[in-house]
């Protein structure tokens, strides 16, 4: 399990009990409003409670699980993104609590709860902006309690009590977040094995590349963690009249010249490029977190670096390859994106070889 796993199967618990919990808050509100045991204990009219504790909290709540839903189930929305959605909505439920009733410092420390939450997502910058804001939001509650509810009696040592509090969680919380990353360590050990022999079944012999099963698992698991912040692209490329550099040269020669551009690839030292052998003498080559202008430079220089390569069996003779090259969109399947790259490699192939197309070929690619 990765650390994107990871955060990706806390997310929608942690959306749910924030859900749960912003329609706990409303009916607490209507027990208190229709318990006459419990109203008479608030000061204010039935109007104005309805109107400050009943309606305005459930509004915001709601509005803040609907614009929630949507960042969290939109594809085009980064994980990143997605963690900092499920703290903030938490921590925004709890402001609304902590601003309504922050008379004690139980209440008023509560936004500490998303500064936990945040520890689940493992990252520094996170919890630190939620401590942050808890921080703010504990010291403008003090403002409001002052001059919207005069009827409440406001004690300046409860504030600086649930500000303490808030300072601890925030200790804790990065306690938490070193045990939650040093277990993902551990549990990335225990399986190296398991993969090192996984990976083998996946290389292509002569090439030392990934093979076709191998380039399938890649693509599904880069497709499943797609990221708009973590762009991916493919390049489709097939050698130039490579059944004539087999029947002039020989087909051992020909395995020379397969092998040096995967050589050329695997050179360039990128663990974000990825290079699989798609089938006979068509290689695939994916990039990702990269700028587009930034891969297809990379791309053309993989072109440029193959084509200067000089073979002792071939004198001055180079040799070509033709490209197509294709950014992923979410709405593609695995498919689409292949043939869209494909559709683009046949296009360089019948405009001179020795090229790599990366612009729409095909008004059909609009449709997919
Ligand atoms: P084009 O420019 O249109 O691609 O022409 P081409 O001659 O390359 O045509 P095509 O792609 O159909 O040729 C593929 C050739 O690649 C045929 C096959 O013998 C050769 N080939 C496929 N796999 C290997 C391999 O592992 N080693 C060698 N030496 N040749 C291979
Ligand atoms: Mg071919
Ligand atoms: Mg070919």
């Amino acid at each position: 399990m990765n650390i994107y796993d990871f955060q990706k199967r806390w997310r929608k618990p942690l959306f749910i009990i924030g859900v749960f919990f912003s329609l706990a808050c409303m009916f607490m509100e209507i027990l208190v409003f229709v318990i006459p045991q419990f109203r008479m204990q608030v000061k204010c009219t039935d109007e104005v409670y309805k109107v400050r504790y009943i309606y305005v909290p459930t509004i915001l709540n709601m509005s803040a699980v609907i614009v929630s839903f949507f960042l969290l189930t939109s594809k085009r929305v980064s994980q990143r993104v997605k963690n900092y959605t499920i703290c903030t909505l938490i921590l925004f439920i709890c402001v609304v609590i902590q601003n309504l009733h922050g008379i004690y410092a139980s209440v008023l420390s509560l936004p500490s709860l998303a500064i936990f939450v945040s520890a689940v997502f493992a990252e520094n910058r996170l919890t630190y902006t939620m401590t942050v804001v808890s921080m703010v939001s504990t010291l403008s509650s003090y403002v409001i309690g002052q001059k919207l509810f005069d009827e409440r009696d406001i004690y300046i040592a409860n504030y600086i009590i649930a500000s303490a509090i808030i300072i601890v969680a925030y200790f804790c919380s990065n306690l938490l977040l070193r045990f939650i990353y040093s277990n993902l360590h551990t549990v990335k050990k225990g399986h190296t094995n398991e993969e090192r022999l996984l990976n083998k079944m996946r290389i292509d012999p002569l090439t030392g590349l990934y093979n076709r099963g191998g380039m399938d698992s890649i693509m599904d698991e880069l497709i499943k963690n797609y990221d708009p912040e973590h762009t991916l692209y493919l390049l489709m490329i097939d050698i130039d009249n490579f059944k004539r550099v087999n029947d002039t040269y020989g087909h051992q020669n020909g395995d020379v010249v397969l092998r040096t551009l995967a050589q050329v690839i695997l050179d360039m030292g990128r663990k974000d490029i990825i290079p699989c052998r798609y089938g006979g003498e068509e290689i695939c080559v994916m990039f990702k977190n990269m700028e587009i202008d930034d891969a297809l430079r990379k791309a053309n220089q993989i072109l440029s670096d193959f084509r200067s390569v000089r073979y002792d069996f071939a004198g001055d003779h180079s040799i070509t390859f033709s490209g197509g090259f294709a950014q992923y969109d979410p709405k593609y399947s695995k498919d689409d994106w292949i043939k869209i790259a494909d559709t683009r490699l046949y296009y360089a192939k019948h405009n001179g070889k020795n090229r790599i197309i990366s612009i729409p070929v095909e008004e059909t690619e609009n449709i997919i």
